[in-house]
């Protein structure tokens, strides 16, 4: 399964394990991309490297990573310290190579500040547009946090930052989405560590996202800005919540469950009704199957009451 929401971050630990490997084998891989071709251009802050297949988006991202990188540099309040490598991959078994996995189309390695994009995942450039905003935070945020937070919450900002530079949904297909976050929610303690093993992981990404959401909409952006300096600072996340929105995530994970349920409550209660009248249709349906003598009886009405609407429908035709 692959979609755009689907990102994924290696971290230092991993990157020191394929150091560990031997510089001989990194040289020797970037030899051969050479040797395969790869395309790049250099820009301001940024080198992008492409495919041949894919050669007109290497030269449009060249031309928006100046916009993308002042947009998520403004919304997280920091300055980019990295100059990025962006690889452009045109095939998923090149970016399978490359480090990526089934359930991603991008990824960034942190350490190595290289984002690796899988085109062939990807058919409109606002789907690209989302994932740099989305792998470039991730860049960001750890030009200045070294320790490892949870997933939901570095997910959730990556997400935050890319959605706010994106067409959102409103409307009937908004309110859906807000219905379908509602129904599907996983707690957060389940999101710790998003698996590549674990079907709802579209439902993590936008969760996580979604979360973000909820808190600039009750301490601004600058609420986020604000838990992500304490972290930066050293604070864990628990203390990092409790010294800026004065309560611990768990705290305001239940205000937000309360909010989605206030803002669905028309369709959690026509759900409710639908499965109470399924529940009586077949409450009636057994006992009936129990008494043959009364399903006997309303069998009879059931006729007569089909004859009499077929006579009735007969008179109103002529
Ligand atoms: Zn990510």
């Amino acid at each position: 399964m692959k979609s755009t929401s689907h990102h994924f971050h290696i971290n230092i630990p991993l990157l020191l394990g394929i150091a560990a490997t031997g510089l001989f084998v990194l040289f020797q891989a970037a030899v051969a991309f050479c040797a395969e071709g790869r395309l790049f251009l250099k820009g301001d802050g940024v080198t992008v490297y492409f495919d041949d297949s894919v050669r007109h988006h290497g030269q449009s991202v060249l031309e928006a990573y100046p916009r993308i990188k002042a947009e998520v540099e403004e919304k997280i309040g920091w300055k980019l310290k990295s100059r990025p490598s962006i690889y452009l991959i045109g095939s998923e078994k090149e970016f399978r190579k490359m480090g990526g996995s089934s359930w991603t189309a991008a990824f960034a390695l942190i350490g190595r500040s290289r984002i690796v994009v899988d085109l062939s995942s990807f058919d409109r450039y606002f789907e690209l547009n989302h994932t740099l905003h989305h792998e470039l935070t991730h860049v960001l945020l750890h030009d200045y946090i070294r320790a490892k937070m949870p997933d939901w919450l570095e997910e959730g900002v990556c997400e935050w930052v890319a959605d706010s530079n994106a067409k959102g949904m409103d409307g009937i297909r908004g309110y859906l989405g807000t219905y379908a976050l509602y129904a599907n929610r996983l707690p957060l303690s389940r999101l710790q560590t998003f698996s590549g093993n674990n079907l709802s992981i579209n439902v993590a990404y936008s969760e996580s996202g979604a979360f973000m959401q909820f808190i600039s909409g009750r301490h601004g952006d600058d609420g986020i800005r604000r838990i992500l300096t304490r972290i930066r600072a050293g604070d864990d996340v628990d203390r990092a919540f409790l010294a800026t929105v004065a309560k611990t995530p768990i705290a305001v994970e239940q205000e937000w469950k309360a909010e989605l349920a206030h803002r669905v409550r028309w369709l959690i209660t026509a759900r409710e009704a639908l499965v109470e009248s399924v529940n009586r249709i077949f409450a009636i349906a057994g006992r009936l199957a129990a008494d043959p003598r009364q399903a006997a009886l309303y069998f009879g009405i059931f006729l007569l009451l089909a004859a009499s609407l077929k006579a009735i429908s007969r008179i109103l035709r002529r």
